[in-house]
């Protein structure tokens, strides 16, 4: 079998860090890939690039249509704009998947049995873009949400949840008060679900939704949310699952699908060598799914169980209650590596 190109960036903070360690996990565990590497973030927008990405890495990008991804610092003020929602925006992936699951009783948890997966819009809503100065007392953010895009996002949680055997699709939305964006996409989720009889469907408003899923996450299956909503949901469920150190996301389009962890490039302990290169081995595994490589995602994701089953844990989810050996960031994955 041929090595599928892939663009990869080594990112900031724990970024270098934990990539090195899952490019390691990659190629042990048979993974037929052929890494580009590209430049971005911190480095680039130090260069005076405000967006953090250059020409030749958008090249590589529209290449090979897959990129795996280290979280990035974005700078503070104004001028800069967001690399990811750039990325997300200029390749049209549209959808956010976050997978979140507890592994109770080997990584300690504050809620037993989390399986859930949350779909995100990734193009619209707050996160379109769109901020005006109206006077120096007042400034605006436009919420854009669109039929056709409200249609596809709602679409593809149905048929994600079809494809994957689940039952359940929760929208969360707050329609009692923005009446006419939020009211659109409630409408389109309840116009679009009547297609699929076969999955339940239920609707919350967003207060309850996430005081719901901080204190009874097990309840939810497939969870549909605009922009906004789904970031700050999806950051929710994975701390009460374990860590944010432990949940991978794929953000897809038509044509492209970008694969990252769902934290960020926490400065606090970068350079140390004890980051938790789960999140993002965990999205890796999402990326050889999505490119046809399902028996090395398989191979790859049971020899990471294994290893959390015996014991062995970064400090952020050390317990002494169930974990055997702490470890860092490159012992981590010498210990996935032999159990492969
Ligand atoms: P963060 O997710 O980087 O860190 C939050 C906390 O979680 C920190 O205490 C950190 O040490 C811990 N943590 C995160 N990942 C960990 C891991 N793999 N192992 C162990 N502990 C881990 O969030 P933040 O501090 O709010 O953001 C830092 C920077 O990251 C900001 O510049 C932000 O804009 C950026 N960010 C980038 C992305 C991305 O590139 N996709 C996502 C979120 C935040």
């Amino acid at each position: 079998m041929q090595k599928t190109p892939i663009t990869v960036a080594y990112g900031d903070g724990i970024g270098p860090e934990i990539m090195r360690a899952v490019l390691r996990i990659l190629e042990a565990g048979g993974a037929l890939l052929e890494p580009e590497f590209i430049e971005i973030g911190e480095s680039v927008y130090r260069r005076g690039h405000t967006s953090g990405i250059e020409e030749k890495a958008w090249e590589s990008l529209r290449r090979t249509r897959v990129f795996l991804k280290a979280p990035i610092t974005t700078p503070q003020g104004g001028g800069y704009k967001s690399l990811n929602v750039t990325v997300r925006k200029t390749l049209g992936l549209y959808a956010n998947v976050r997978p979140v699951r507890s592994y109770e009783p080997f990584v300690a948890t504050k809620h037993k049995a989390i399986d859930l997966v949350i779909v995100r819009e990734n193009e619209e809503d707050l996160y379109a873009g769109i901020e005006h100065q109206q006077t120096d007392q007042v400034v605006q953010c436009l919420k854009l949400i669109s039929r056709p895009g409200t249609e596809r996002i709602v679409r593809y949680a149905f048929e994600f949840a079809r494809r994957n055997g689940r039952k359940r699709v929760t929208c969360i939305t707050k329609d009692n008060i923005m009446k006419l964006t939020d009211g659109l996409f409630h409408k389109i989720f309840e116009e679009v679900g009547s297609e699929y009889p076969d999955i339940q469907k239920e609707h919350m408003i967003v207060d309850i939704g996430a005081a719901r899923l901080a204190e009874a996450p097990q309840r939810f299956d497939v969870i549909l949310a605009p922009n906004l909503y789904g970031d700050i949901l999806s950051d929710i469920a994975a701390e009460v699952a374990g860590s944010v150190g432990l949940a991978g996301s794929a953000n897809v389009g038509d044509d492209c699908a970008m694969f990252e962890a769902v934290h960020g490039s926490a400065p606090d302990i970068a350079g140390k060598g004890v980051a938790n290169p789960s999140g993002l081995l965990q999205a890796a595994v999402l990326l050889l799914v999505h490119i046809g490589q399902p028996e090395a995602a398989a191979r790859i994701q049971n020899a990471w169980l294994k290893t959390l089953e015996d014991g062995i844990h970064t400090p952020d989810i050390y317990d002494e209650r169930v974990s055997r050996k702490k470890v860092g960031t490159e012992a981590f994955a010498d210990m996935v590596i032999e159990r492969l």
